[in-house]
């Protein structure tokens, strides 16, 4: 134990030299952990050369500048791992100054290289061999390289926690440097929450025949299917969907933050303000939009925009640490939605965020199928990027969804797609989280459960409509 004390005072020790000089130090491997958290299998330790001298010098392998470092990924890779690599590059750079590059692994070999996952490096292959269960992951120096791997999601997963043990700014419980961990969950404590505004099954599958390599989504561990029902007879509108899924109320179609009997009804990211946390709105459509407004305004009619943003600005004024972002059809978000994820997240008590993609249900309103599938590509990117953010902050539940299909998107048994309405349908929406607990939505689960979930999480068990 006492050694295993030191080292989380090394390494702490470490952490401050390398905030202050931007200095990288790299963990050697300990063939003796390597060995029991694999289970024991002989032969396959990819560790051990360098385990002479002490236990506490041995931890240490490399000390080197973290400006000559390189990010890569592999290549050919339809997983987390690039997104992981850029999530890893803007938070060395937030955290020290230095921006790391980030390349595939066609790029030409370097001596100082960060590689993540199976990238055609031989460090990275040597991981590879080993076996690994679910949620394992491998964190380990090899001469002058790092090598960060896990499977599908645990691609991201290595990433996160190789964030936040070594580069983290909280408490350091690196004991073991070296073979095969598993990825540490936490106890939730933030929210974010992304919705595809009308995008249902169909619409991901449309996208990944038509270009879209994987649904990073579909990397995550539950996978289930939200009812979208309003009050109104047929299929809801975005505003009622939203209402149900921001304040935990099943409400009036055209309704925004207000239940049937025109009570204002409080928001999860209201609530998220009263207990001190920071809290953001973004969206690649307008704030007035009812995806968004339901997050931030209270009024019975969706198209009263005038009032809508009259209510917005008050919210600015009263809560100064907000983010709002607002997107047109082609003016990406993309960066201002990672400098959001940054915001919220530096020096806070906690944060929730929601994150609407609005333009796939405007696309499916008018039918047409390739701006639909550059629509789901966008959400897929954001999405990546979130869930390497995630990682790193595995007190944040993660739930992606949509707020009801656009389209009647179906697939025929040719395999093409067709379009069958234009307007909403009242069929499920899919449903991907992670974080404890969620499971929940393992299987399909009304929309308002969505809000109830996110304000147990902040602390409030009685939420929204009983
Ligand atoms: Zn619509």
């Amino acid at each position: 134990m006492k050694a295993k004390l030191m080292k989380t005072r090394i390494l702490a020790l470490l952490l401050v030299l390398f905030m202050l000089t931007g200095t990288f130090y790299a963990c050697n491997s300990d063939p003796k952990d390597a060995g029991n958290a694999a289970g024991g299998g002989a032969g396959e330790n990819a560790a051990g050369e360098n385990s002479a001298g002490s236990e506490s010098e041995s931890d240490i392998l490399a000390i080197i500048n973290i400006q000559d470092y390189t990010i890569i990924y592999p290549k050919d890779s339809i997983g987390l791992e690039q997104a992981s690599a850029d999530y890893l590059s803007d938070y060395i750079s937030d955290k020290t100054g230095k921006k790391l590059s980030v390349a595939d692994d066609g790029s030409a070999e370097g001596q100082y290289e960060i590689l993540i996952g199976d990238t055609n490096r031989s460090s990275s292959k040597e991981a590879a061999g080993l076996n690994y269960g679910e949620n394992d992951l491998l964190i380990k120096a090899d001469g002058a390289k790092v090598v960060l791997y896990g499977k599908d999601l645990m691609a991201a997963g290595a990433v996160g926690q190789f964030i936040s043990q070594y580069i983290g700014d909280a408490d350091i419980q690196v004991s073991k440097s070296a073979g095969i961990v598993k990825f540490e969950m936490k106890d939730l404590k933030n929210a974010i929450l992304m919705i595809g505004d009308g995008m249902g099954f169909s619409h991901v599958e449309l996208a990944k025949s038509n270009g879209l390599a994987s649904f990073k989504a579909e990397f995550l561990p539950n996978k289930g299917e939200i009812i979208t029902d309003s009050l109104s007879s047929g299929a809801t509108d975005s505003a009622a969907a939203a209402t149900a899924l921001a304040c935990g109320w099943k409400t009036t179609n055209g309704y925004v933050g207000m239940n049937k009997a025109k009570e204002p009804v409080k928001t999860v990211r209201e609530l998220a303000y009263e207990i001190g946390y920071k809290t953001a709105i973004v969206t690649t459509d307008s704030l007035d939009g009812a995806t968004p407004a339901a997050f931030l305004a209270h009024i019975n009619d969706r198209n009263k925009s005038k009032e809508i943003y009259e209510q917005i600005d008050e919210v600015k004024a009263n809560e100064g640490d907000m983010v709002y972002v607002a997107g047109t059809s082609d003016k990406p978000v993309f960066d201002d939605f990672k400098a959001a994820l940054k915001q919220i997240s530096t020096d806070s008590k906690g944060f929730f965020m929601m994150f609407e993609e609005g333009y796939i249900d405007k696309y499916a309103h008018s039918n047409e199928a390739d701006p639909v599938v550059k629509c789901v590509s966008r959400y897929d990117e954001a999405i990546a990027y979130t869930i390497a953010f995630v990682m790193a902050h595995p007190d944040t539940a993660l739930i992606i969804t949509a707020d009801h299909e656009t389209g009647g998107l179906k697939i025929q048994d040719d395999g093409t797609f067709k379009f069958t309405s234009g307007d909403h349908t009242r069929v499920n929406v899919p449903m991907y989280t992670w974080g404890k607990g969620t499971e929940i939505f393992g299987s399909a689960q009304e929309n308002t459960e969505v809000a109830k979930f996110i304000a147990n999480i902040f602390g409030e068990s009685n939420f929204g409509q009983e």
